[in-house]
Order: structure tokens, then sequence, then C-alpha cells
């Protein structure tokens, strides 16, 4: 009797409406196996072309890209439930940015640099940067585009082949990032993708990747960092956050009201940087929380399709419950929700913009992630209890502060996070040239950045000589050679 394999599919319901999408076919661990076999036969040519050659192809994904915003906006539209407004600037010209960034600098960035010897003048010592081989890239959902394909981009411009695995909640946006690279002139098999979900994900790092880019959460992120560890392959961890903004009483209320509105609620919350938690300075806390509540109820929440539209839906029924769960126990411990509060009626997955006063420290909305667009505001005494609540956190991926320049830089300085940005919010993500990651529970290593693209390379020391001198540390040693060492020793080491 033949027994059938039997197939496993993927089926997501739309954020936005609910409707079902078309089922896709979940990657085997075999068909996974492939993919990484196939990408480490294409990449040893890749690596061999000259840094302009690569140049030239990232730079018509690059354009491939420019041309397609409609087509990648709707995909990002039904699958994520993103307005219209976010999909393109932060998903699309992001990348599109980025690519021309790292396309025309690699080879700038990349190139051999020189590591002067202290001791040794007739000696020369320098670094290579060279590719790492087959990069594995995981990511998450709510930046399905931006985040990957970043990723893609950068290990690309470093010479490596990437098999991408993106969440299963979004995997149609990123088929339509390699069908662009395709279109773009890429050879297939340098950029694959499977799809699937956790397993497949394991299943990549398992058949032999080089390296591990992760994206995702702190529990994820411990399991990839132990099968990276098991493989003795570097991983970079890119994980959750639980960001504070602190407004100091010298910040320009407006200002700050609309970057903590935006900070909140842009992609409904689902933002790793999002600002989760604000501790405003207790003087000016009832103006800033009335403007905050003000522009909140200003926002349109609905259909992302609609050009109009500020805030769109949530991307999945889990994320709902948690957001739900947190603003639920948060009322029942004394919070009061300002506007919002609670999910708006299906079949779509709209929570709405929602503000929270009157909570405490303890409760579960100001310590563990949220995901969701809810702004829970502390009033302070000062700047110091401030410092010390922002920093009493398990993450450290962003922080953020408002005031007047010289005193939010000072406390800038004191908050533990591996952005700190003064007077604004979320932006950073979209500066090619910086590093983005955290500390503590947020994650190691760093993507984007010169760090993020060195840390997609094997770093390589090579050292030659000028000049061939006598080498005393040969054999054989004697007493002359010791005696003279010390002399020679004890003058340079003065
Ligand atoms: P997640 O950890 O559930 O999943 C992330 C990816 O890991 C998915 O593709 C998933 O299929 C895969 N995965 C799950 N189990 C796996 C396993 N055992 N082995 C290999 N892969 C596995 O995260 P999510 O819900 O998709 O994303 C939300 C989280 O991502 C939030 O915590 C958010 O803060 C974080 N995030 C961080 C950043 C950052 O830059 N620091 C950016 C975006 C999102």
């Amino acid at each position: 009797m033949r027994v059938e394999a039997q197939v496993e599919t993927i089926v997501n319901t739309e954020p936005a409406t609910g409707e079902p999408q078309p089922p896709l076919t979940v990657d085997s661990p075999e068909a996974v196996g492939a993919a990484v076999a196939a990408a480490r036969r294409a990449q040893p040519a890749w690596a061999a072309l000259s840094f302009e050659r690569r140049r030239d192809v990232l730079l018509r994904f690059k354009d491939e890209l420019l041309r397609s915003v409609d087509e990648v906006s709707d995909v990002l539209v039904r699958e994520v439930g993103k307005p219209r407004f976010e999909a393109f600037t932060t998903e699309i010209l992001t990348v599109a940015d980025l690519t021309r960034f790292y396309a025309q600098r690699a080879r700038k960035l990349l190139a051999d640099e020189r590591l002067p010897l202290h001791l040794f003048p007739h000696k020369k010592s320098w670094l290579r940067w060279s590719p790492r081989g087959v990069v594995g890239v995981i990511s998450p959902w709510n930046f399905p585009f931006s985040i990957p394909v970043g990723d893609v981009v950068m290990s690309l411009a470093a010479g490596n082949a990437v098999v991408l695995k993106p969440s299963e909640l979004t995997p149609r946006v990123a088929l339509k990032a390699r069908e662009l690279f395709t279109r773009a002139g890429l050879p297939e098999d340098l950029f694959r993708v499977v799809v699937g979900k956790g397993p497949t994900g394991a299943a990549l790092i398992d058949a032999g990747v080089d390296q591990v880019v992760f994206t995702g959460s702190v529990a994820t992120g411990r399991k990839i960092a132990e099968a990276c560890g098991r493989r003795l392959i570097p991983c970079i961890l890119e994980l959750g956050g639980k960001d504070p903004a602190i407004v100091l009483d010298d910040a320009d209320l407006e200002r700050a009201a609309r970057q903590v509105v935006w900070g909140a609620f842009a992609n409904s919350g689902q933002v790793c940087a999002s600002v989760e938690r604000v501790y405003v300075e207790r003087s000016v806390a009832d103006r800033f929380t009335e403007r905050v509540v003000e522009l909140t109820r200003s926002l349109k929440q609905g259909d992302p399709s609609k050009e109009s539209v500020d805030v769109g839906a949530m991307v999945s029924p889990v994320q709902l419950d948690l957001v739900k769960r947190h603003v639920d126990e948060a009322v029942a411990q004394g919070a009061r929700a300002l506007t919002g509060g609670s999910p708006a009626p299906g079949p779509g997955r709209f929570f709405p913009p929602t503000v929270l006063v009157e909570v405490t420290q303890r409760m579960t909305v100001m310590r563990e992630e949220t995901f969701g667009p809810v702004l829970p505001i502390l009033a302070v005494a000062d700047t110091e209890e401030a410092v010390r609540l922002a920093n009493d956190s398990a993450y450290g991926l962003t922080a953020y502060v408002f005031g007047s320049r010289r005193r939010a830089e000072a406390v800038a300085d004191r908050l533990v996070a591996g952005s700190v940005i003064v007077n604004d919010v979320l932006f950073h993500h979209g500066l090619p040239e910086s590093p983005w990651g955290g500390v503590k529970d947020s994650g190691l290593g760093r993507v984007h950045g010169l760090h993020g693209l060195k840390d997609l390379s094997m770093m390589r020391h090579f050292n030659t000589e000028r000049v061939a001198l006598p080498k005393p540390w040969q054999y054989p040693y004697g007493d002359v050679w010791l005696k003279r060492l010390r002399r020679a020793f004890a003058f340079l080491l003065r």
C-alpha cells in the first residue's frame, strides 16, 4: 500500500476583513535542505564578482521595487492590514534607500582595513571582510518586507547567498520580494524563500547555513541561540522591546505629544520600537495627556487600503487577544482608558488606539511587550524617578527622551538601550548608516550600519613582513636572548 505524504498548508485570514487567503504549501525539511544546497552552489560565483557588478544588480532591484510600489503595497495591505501610507514609507521607501546606500558603499565599507602594530614596525597587518557563505534569515510579520529584505540586501552586498524563512503570517510579501529580485536579474538560487512555521525555521538552521539573522520574540530568540550554539555558527538576534519615552517638564509638549502618539500607534503599535510606556514629569502630565488623548481621538482607523486611514488592523487573532488581555488586566487593577479600551466587533481585527492612565509600574502593560495600539502614561515626581522606571525592564531595544536638548541628552546617556533617541521616535530604523539592535533581552549583534554589514562577513586577519629581522621568540631560547628581551621590554614597557 502506498502512503501519500501529507502536504501541510498555511491558511491565513486577512486582518482587515477576516477573509481567508488562498492556502500556501509548507516546505518540507528536504525542500529547505535543497534550497540551502542550491544557494551554496550559487554563492561562490556571486562572491567572485566585483563589487561593481553586485552593485548593478542591487540597483536594478531598487529600480524594480520603485516601479512596483502598488504591487508590493497591495500585498502588504491585504496580508498585514497596514495602511497604504505606512506600506510605502516604512516598508518600500526604506528598503529602496537602504539598497541604494549599500549598493553604492559596500566596496568602501568592506575594504581591507590596515591594523597599525604598536611594537613591530617591520610587519604589516590588515583585516579582510569576506562573505560567510549562506545566510539564513528568519523574520517576523510586523515589517515583513523592510526587515527581511534589508537583511537580504546587506547579505548580498557582502557577497553571501540567502535563504529566507518569513513569518507564517506574512509569507506572500517575501515571495513578492524574491520575484522582484529575479526580475532584476539576481541569479535565482542566490536568494531563496522557504515557507513554513517554527519547524521550517529550525530546519533552516539545521540545513547547514553559515549564519542566522533572526528577528522575533525573546522566547524564539533563545531557541535560535541554542540551535546556533549547537552548530557553532554566529547568530544576530533582534528581539522584543518595551520601549519607554520620558517627557521632561521643559519639552515642547505639542511636538512630544505628536511624536508619542505616532510612536505608539503606527503599524497598530506592532513595532518592536513602539513607545510602549510613557513617564511624564508630573508638572506637565495633565497638559501632555490631554493633548495625547485629543490627537489619539482624531486618528482614523479602518480599511487600510484607503489612503486617508491612519491606523490599520492587527495581524492575528492571537495578537489581538494579547492586547485585550493587557488592557483588561490593567483596568481590573485600577487603570483608566481615556480613549479606546476594547476591540471593535469583527470580522476585521481592529483594536482602537487606547490611552491608559493611573497605571503602575507593576502592571503587565508596563512590563511585558504589548505589541499593540496601547499607550500607558505614568506621571512621575522627577527625572530621577523617570530614569529609574525607564531602566527597570528586562528589555533594552530603544528609549526616547523629550525635553530641551541639553537636558534630554544628559538623560539619554543614563538610559540602557541599544538606541536612545532625543525628541523623535521610530524613524531610526530607516537610517541605513545606524546600527540597529538591543541590549539585555532585546538581543545580540546588530543589523544595519557598518557594524551590521561587517557582522555579515567573515573577518580574517593577515600579517606579512616588510623586512626579515631576527625573531627572538624562536628556538633555541638561551639566556643571551632572554637577557636582551628583558632589557628591551623593560625599556619598551616603561
Ligand atoms: P516569533 O518569535 O513568534 O517568530 C519569528 C520567526 O521565528 C517566525 O518566522 C517564526 O516562524 C520563526 N520561528 C518560530 N519558532 C522557531 C524555531 N523554533 N526555530 C526557528 N524559527 C522559529 O515572533 P513574531 O511574533 O513573528 O514577531 C514579533 C516579535 O518580533 C516581537 O517580540 C517583536 O518585538 C519582535 N521584533 C523585533 C524587532 C527588532 O528589530 N528587534 C523587529 C521586529 C519585531
